[in-house]
Order: structure tokens, then C-alpha cells, then sequence
């Protein structure tokens, strides 16, 4: 019986079978560990808004303030490609003013750094573009030069983890 690959929907089935090789020979956590050996030290909402503000100060400093950043224990990981962003309109004295709130789910807090980082760029580039749409992926590009990559690593972290949580 194969291993369903519920992260990876979408990609081509010559990647599944790659990803198939790697979790049926064993070798799927070896292969995280030795591409992400590095983990991160934002623990909290605080250090994790001040991590998310200094990435929004240096790409995308014009962009509208960041209200709220936080790690969210019931946030779906999968749901919306690993994160949420809320835009929240707020009436101050008669002018609509929007506020940016940015939920990471806390799975993130154990991940290895590069994930924090890549998720991080996909919810501050939704500042800018709401779709997944050219510009949007050219925006986490341009935050985190590796995002590519990284997205699709981290759905191999994610189908790691759900392996050991079925196999504990
Ligand atoms: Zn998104």
C-alpha cells in the first residue's frame, strides 16, 4: 500500500514517485535532516512579529503596517497553502483603514529555519497580491530567493511528520 502524498496534490506524478523512492526506502527524514539541519529561535508572537516586521521592513517596507503576527495552534496546515492572512477593515472617524493581521501555524515554531522563512514570505506577500496568482509568486521570490524549492520541502516536512505521527 503506498503512502498518500496529501501535501503534494498537484505536482507531477515522476515527483510523486521520487517522493514515493524516498519514504519507501527510509530515507525521507535522512534527506530532511541533511538539507535543514538548522533550526530557529523565534519562540513566541512576540519575537515572531518582530521577525515578520524586520523581513516586511526590508522588501516590503511600503506595503501597509502589519496590525498582529502570531502562531495559531488551530490553524490547518494545508488549508490555505500553510498560513492565513486576514485583511480586517477597521472604520476610524469615518476612514476605512485596513489592518493586517498574520496567523502562522504553529507547527512552524518546531520547523527548521528555512520553512519559517518561506512561510513568512508567502503571508507578506499576500500584503500585496491576495491570489496565487504570477506576481504573487515573483513577490515571495523576490523575499526568499529559494521559495520554490522550500514550498515544495516543506510538503516533504509535512508528509514526514504525519508519517510519524502514524508509525508513533
Ligand atoms: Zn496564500
Amino acid at each position: 500500500m503506498s503512502t498518500p502524498l496529501t501535501y503534494l496534490n498537484g505536482y507531477p506524478p515522476h515527483v510523486l514517485d521520487q517522493v514515493r523512492q524516498l519514504i519507501d526506502g527510509g530515507r525521507l527524514a535522512e534527506y530532511l535532516q541533511k538539507r535543514y539541519p538548522e533550526p530557529h529561535a523565534v519562540r513566541n508572537d512576540g519575537q515572531l512579529y518582530d521577525y515578520v516586521q524586520e523581513m516586511k521592513n526590508r522588501y516590503l517596507r511600503s506595503a501597509p503596517p502589519l496590525a498582529k503576527v502570531i502562531y495559531d495552534g488551530k490553524l490547518q496546515v494545508v488549508k490555505h497553502a500553510l498560513g492565513t492572512h486576514t485583511a480586517i477593515s477597521r472604520n476610524h472617524g469615518g476612514k476605512l483603514k485596513a489592518s493586517r493581521e498574520i496567523r502562522i501555524a504553529s507547527v512552524f515554531r518546531d520547523a527548521p529555519a528555512p520553512f519559517l522563512e518561506m512561510i513568512a514570505a508567502h503571508e507578506l506577500a499576500h500584503i500585496r497580491e491576495a491570489d496565487h496568482n504570477k506576481a504573487f509568486y515573483a513577490l515571495c521570490r523576490h523575499i526568499s530567493a529559494d521559495y520554490h524549492q522550500l514550498e515544495f520541502d516543506l510538503r516533504l516536512y509535512l508528509t514526514h511528520l504525519d508519517q510519524q505521527r502514524a508509525d508513533s
